[in-house]
């Protein structure tokens, strides 16, 4: 099933692995792959993506590897709030903004750029990372809104009119 990456992305991952501290094996280098296809993957997703490329493996082993995945710090946990565990390949550290009306996941740059970017005022606590999740509507579903609002503004001119 490795044949399934190309010799040059096979020996890219191997690279990152090792030097993460793991053996490249094959559980690990298909994963990971599938990670860095960008954006956000819940561990369905990653399940999905794996038996679209035709490979199949125990939902444990792909457990296993996401938790290797993510001790080593190649794969981040994004806290995007409660019920969703979505992952995503730990190339640079960010933030995330969810909109509350389509769910959408938006990477969000972090100002300071590593962790962690906000001291607590907790004094005493060891820190070693904030995640900052911004709530709201996103700019497709605000645009989306307004274009809805022009729709009704104009319906309403049309509905004066004919009463006239
Ligand atoms: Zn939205
Ligand atoms: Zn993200």
């Amino acid at each position: 099933m490795i044949d399934l990456l190309p010799p040059e992305r096979r020996y890219e991952l191997t690279l990152r692995l090792r030097r993460a501290g793991l053996r490249a094996t094959k559980p690990r280098l298909l994963i990971l792959d599938a990670l860095e296809a960008g954006g956000h993957h819940s561990v369905e997703d990653v399940l999905r993506e794996l038996q679209r490329r035709g490979v199949r493996l125990p939902r444990a082993t792909v457990y296993n590897v996401l938790h290797s995945l993510v001790a080593t710090g190649l794969v981040m946990v994004a806290d995007v709030g409660p019920g969703r565990m979505l992952l995503e390949t730990a190339r640079h550290w960010h933030h995330h903004f969810v909109c509350r009306e389509c769910g959408a996941v938006i990477d969000v740059p972090c100002v300071v750029g590593s962790k962690p970017c906000l001291e607590p005022d907790l004094p005493g606590a060891e820190v070693d990372e904030a995640q900052v999740i911004w709530r709201g509507r996103c700019p497709r579903c605000v645009a989306a809104s307004e274009s809805r609002g022009d729709i009704n503004a104009e319906t309403a001119v049309t509905n004066a009119r004919s009463t006239d």
